[in-house]
């Protein structure tokens, strides 16, 4: 079974919460949805056509190609859905 796979996708879902964690960035199932689609977009894709073992192999290895490319983008991202918060403001 062959899938469609993103990794950036998986690289940004892998660091995201950490950094939200030193950053003290509100982690509501939107705000951290935001950041995601935010950096996403500002990330180039890296598509690959493969079967589910192949994955985590792969991942790691992009992983450490991106790993600054990836921070920046999350960083950004954080920054700028924390001063224009889209969640519900009721807490
Ligand atoms: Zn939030």
């Amino acid at each position: 079974m062959y899938k469609l796979k993103n990794y950036m996708e998986d690289i940004v879902n892998k660091k995201i919460d950490s950094l939200l964690n030193i950053m003290n960035i509100c982690q509501c199932e939107k705000c951290r949805l935001d950041i995601m689609a935010i950096a996403l977009n500002d990330l180039p894709p890296k598509y690959v056509v493969t079967d589910t073992g192949a994955l985590y192999t792969k991942v790691r290895e992009l992983e450490q190609q991106f790993e600054v490319d990836v921070e920046t983008a999350i960083v950004k991202a954080a920054l700028f859905v924390n001063k224009n918060p889209k969640h519900d403001v009721v807490k």
